[in-house]
């Protein structure tokens, strides 16, 4: 199936001169919805995955349903102040500034074998930002996917030694 057909490129969103990739065309068509989340699956299959985890809000969309088909749970990152419990942070840069991710302190045991999931990798700050959290609590990154690589910012170089799946290249 050739997913690009599914994703809605939205000129000058949120703001002038950004070619935003709305995957929603994506998510609403249910047999690309199983394909893409298929994809990921079988990816994940032989990697002994014991966890998924993925940044808010778009990295539930994509993360949730290979969870439940691999059968593991899922684990949320979130901006900061959304988690009700103890949390661990990490601050990442922006185009202008700086974020906070969190995870709940206890959302990895050590030596669990994590699948992070996103829908979009750009510059690689947020998945970078993830991938801290998950080590720091001591759990070992065994594969990243995404829905889409934005291959002009160079995000990858940021993910040197991770085994990443990407579904469409833009
Ligand atoms: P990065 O941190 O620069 O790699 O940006 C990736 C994050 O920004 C992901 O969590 C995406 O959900 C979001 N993002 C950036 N650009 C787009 C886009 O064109 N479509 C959908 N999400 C995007």
């Amino acid at each position: 199936m050739d997913l690009k057909q599914y994703v809605t490129i939205v000129q000058d969103w949120p703001k002038p001169g950004v070619i935003f990739k709305d995957i929603t065309t994506l998510m609403d068509n249910g047999a690309a919805y199983k394909y893409a989340t298929d994809q990921i699956v079988e990816y994940a299959r032989d990697k002994q995955i014991d966890l998924v985890v993925g940044p808010e809000a778009r990295g539930f969309i994509i993360g949730c349903p290979v969870a439940y088909s691999l059968e593991v749970g899922f684990a949320p990152v979130r901006k900061e102040g959304k988690l009700p419990r103890e949390t661990i942070k990490v601050e990442y840069g922006l185009e202008y500034g700086t974020d906070v991710l969190t995870i709940h302190k206890d959302a990895i045991k050590p030596g669990q074998r994590v699948l992070i999931t996103d829908d979009l990798l750009a510059t690689g700050g947020t998945i970078e930002a993830t991938i801290k959290l998950v080590e720091e609590l001591g759990g070992i990154v065994a594969g990243i996917a995404f829905l889409i690589e934005l291959t002009d910012l160079d995000g990858k170089d940021k993910l040197d030694g991770y085994d990443v799946l990407t579904l469409m290249s833009f």
